[in-house]
């Protein structure tokens, strides 16, 4: 178990600037006041009680503190330090200051499919990892890959994010409905066992997206998203396919399929041929395709603009709530506001963005 503190973490660390949000908390830049080196807080508001609708439970974080100590891999955001107190607990992580994956492409010209691999490659090393101690994230998709240093002239991939994740143990059979509608497997909606397979589907969405700059499941509204995941159907339309090379086709056909026991598992996605040629003429051709960069700055401008708008909705339901009025706890507020919204929506939909499961 985690060995949590539980002094005032701002007695250890100063607070700087945000960094980001999630749906349970803030994330602020710190610095460690005995060594001066600088990290990530997660501040998670935790439930006060069983029944309260606020925050998340206290064994959900401490899954996620735990998980965490269980990674040591360069392609893993490593945990520094825990705290706790009885509202809320603290994550003090690696800082990554490289922003999204998917931010820093889409500022590029050209991006040639032997430099996509490069940074994909990072992700499958991680993943590998991860699966190899039989961990599965469960919510793997463009804003939780993000970039140690972008100005580095290799940068270097972090995965974060393990609010989702899970131990996978052989004899328990583990349910969620968590995720994001646009990536997750088609076992997460049927509400069927889910494995470290899943998150190779959620690889296969990704690759698909960056090669393109289209969504290969994406509808009008999440309930048609959801419903086209399901069925399973997808295609590569010559449209946002032109410059794409057949080895990469192929290896998203061996991702996204429906029975997950058929999926590449990601050692297996290390030795396919579109990430580690068998020969030169492989090679040459992975270097000459390229991304369809026009239509993935457009996808990436769109994804920014729903994530804004889906923070500016949470602050307005806040406003209306009043919650805002009181300047001095605004802040605090609204890590509460958005697990009540979390916990006031009951549609199919929004239970995919729930940290909730079940293990049998
Ligand atoms: P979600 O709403 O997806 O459940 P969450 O509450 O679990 O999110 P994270 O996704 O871990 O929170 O973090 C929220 C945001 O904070 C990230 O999208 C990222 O921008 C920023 N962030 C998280 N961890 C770090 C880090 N270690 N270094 C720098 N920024 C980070």
């Amino acid at each position: 178990m985690a060995d949590f503190k539980h002094e005032d973490v701002e007695s250890l660390y100063e607070m700087l600037e945000n960094l980001g949000s999630g749906h349970f908390g803030v994330v602020k830049k710190c610095r460690e006041k005995s060594s001066g080196s600088y990290y990530a807080s997660k501040f998670i508001k935790t439930r006060k009680c069983k029944g309260s609708r606020l925050g998340l439970d206290r064994e959900q974080v401490e899954r996620e503190v735990s998980i965490l100590q269980q990674l040591q891999h360069p392609s893993i955001m490593r945990l520094h330090d825990v705290f706790a107190s009885k509202a809320e607990m603290v994550l003090i992580l690696e800082l990554i200051s490289g922003g999204e994956l998917f931010d820093f492409i889409a500022e590029k010209e050209a991006l040639s499919e032997a430099e996509a691999i490069e940074f994909l490659e990072q992700i499958l090393e991680g993943v590998a990892y991860m699966h190899s101690h039989h961990i599965a994230h469960f919510d793997l998709k463009p804003e939780n890959i993000m970039l140690l240093e972008k100005s580095m002239p290799n940068p270097k991939i972090k995965i974060i994010d393990f609010g989702l994740a899970q131990k996978i143990e052989a004899g328990v059979t583990f349910k969620s409905l968590c995720g994001t509608p646009q990536y997750v497997a088609p076992e997460v909606i049927n509400y069927e066992p889910l494995t470290s397979a899943t998150d190779m589907w959620s690889i296969g969405v990704i690759t698909y997206i960056l090669l393109s700059g289209i969504s290969p499941f994406q509808g009008e509204t999440d309930s048609e998203t959801l419903t086209n995941v399901v069925s399973g159907n997808y295609e590569f339309d010559d449209r946002y396919f032109k410059e794409t090379s057949e080895m990469a086709k192929d290896f998203i056909r061996e991702l996204l399929v429906k029975e997950p026991k058929d999926r590449m598992t990601a050692v297996e996605c290390l030795v396919h041929p579109w990430i580690k040629p068998l020969n030169r003429k492989q090679a040459v051709n992975r270097s000459r395709s390229s991304i369809n960069m026009k239509n993935f700055k457009k996808f990436n401008a769109r994804r920014k603009w729903k994530l804004s708008y889906n923070m500016v909705s949470a602050c307005n339901r806040l406003c209306r709530m009043r919650l805002l009025c009181n300047q001095p706890r605004a802040e605090e507020d609204l890590r509460q506001c958005e697990s009540d919204q979390e916990e006031e929506c009951t549609s199919p939909v929004s239970l995919l963005r729930r940290r909730r499961s079940s293990c049998s």
